[in-house]
């Protein structure tokens, strides 16, 4: 029998106490229910989707900005296109466009810049919302500009890093299922760090649907020993040092900073903001941006559905006034989120 075929015996034969594993990452969460991994499982084991899908994370006070930026600074935004249809406080960024303001939906940080250097006459903005995996391309952007010294180019940041969310979400999992994007830059020595200063256990898992089974039957065996464990089971991508050049360019650029987690509250030194040598490429000072307080909708639960509280089924909005066409939150709206991943694959149970 194939590991992929023990791996799945095991995660459907399981009938030992009830466990929950947590999937950090939005792109687990979707490829795991698109592989149809959820429908093999035993009863007892249970998947909590968590918080690391970065535009679900992101509170209604980053779009708010946006927005601000976009009409009354004349700005123009730069932006992958999830971050468009993500409901602020009162628009999205697609209602300002449908007001006049300039709106782009970029594939690369690297457009955005490339599309400053083309409109020198426009002041472009792009939105840098994601974790240790993209933010290095988004310090790329600042380093052409000031090596080309493209001067209507900046960032409006909304980055995070993932060991405060660890240790924040540590209360609601038995353990987690680390996500291998991440780790491949970070390295492992994290994972380790939390297992033996915390006891928090995990595996640091691929992508692929034999990649999953396997980490996800490993967590089962590990929980059964009763010990805190760590298990690089993607070990073809991320080894224990991570990318050392990768962790420098974030350095060079961007500073830790306390953020606000959509759902979690303040995490103490989870964000990262430009460093002050290099404000003249931060959206907020560059335009004098005020603090502003957003307002999520109070029917939408993604909070809790990112902290597995509850699942995206148990909101009475989900599939009824929430739809991947009409999203009344975050966690719809991104091709990370787990109301997303839901209402596309599992419906069904
Ligand atoms: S279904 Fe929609 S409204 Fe409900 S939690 Fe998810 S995103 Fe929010």
């Amino acid at each position: 029998m194939s590991a992929t075929e023990e791996a799945k015996q095991l995660l459907s034969d399981y009938d030992g106490p009830a466990i929950h594993i947590m999937e950090v990452c939005g792109t687990h969460t979707h490829e795991i229910f698109k592989d149809g991994i959820r429908q093999l499982l035993s009863p007892k084991i249970n998947l909590i989707s968590g918080p690391g899908c970065p535009v679900c994370v992101t509170p209604a006070d980053f779009i708010d900005e946006a927005v601000m930026l976009a009409l009354e600074k004349n700005c123009t935004i730069t932006t992958f296109g999830d971050l468009v249809r993500v409901p602020g406080s009162e628009k999205s960024l697609a209602d300002a466009r449908a007001g006049g303001a300039k709106v782009k939906v970029v594939y690369a940080p690297s457009d955005a810049v490339d599309y400053a250097k083309k409109h020198p006459d426009e002041d472009v903005v792009f939105l840098s919302v994601g974790f240790e995996t993209t933010v290095p391309s988004e310090c790329l952007t600042v380093q052409q500009a000031v090596e080309q010294g493209i001067k209507n180019f900046s960032l409006l940041t909304a980055n995070k890093t993932m060991p405060g969310a660890y240790l924040a979400m540590r209360e609601a999992t038995d353990a987690f299922l680390y996500p291998g994007h991440v780790h491949a830059i970070i390295g492992t020595s994290l994972c380790e760090k939390l297992r033996d200063e915390y006891g928090i256990s995990g595996v640091c898992a691929g992508f692929t649907p034999s990649e999953l089974l396997i980490a996800l039957a490993l967590e089962v065996r590990g929980l059964s020993k009763g010990k805190p464990f760590f298990i690089n089971a993607y070990p073809r991508v991320v080894t224990h040092e991570g990318s050392p050049k990768a962790v420098e360019l974030i350095h060079k650029y961007l500073k830790p900073v306390d953020a606000v987690w959509r759902g979690i509250g303040e995490i103490k030194g989870s964000g990262l903001a430009l460093r002050d040598e290099y404000a003249d490429f931060d959206a907020r000072k560059k335009y004098s941006l005020p603090h502003i307080t957003g307002r999520d909708n109070p029917a939408c639960r993604c909070g809790e559905v990112l902290q597995g509280r509850c699942t995206s089924k148990d909101c009475p909005l989900f599939g009824k006034a929430c739809t991947p066409e009409h999203p009344a939150g975050a966690c719809m709206v991104s091709s990370e989120g787990a109301c997303s991943a839901y209402y596309l694959y599992g419906r069904g149970f």
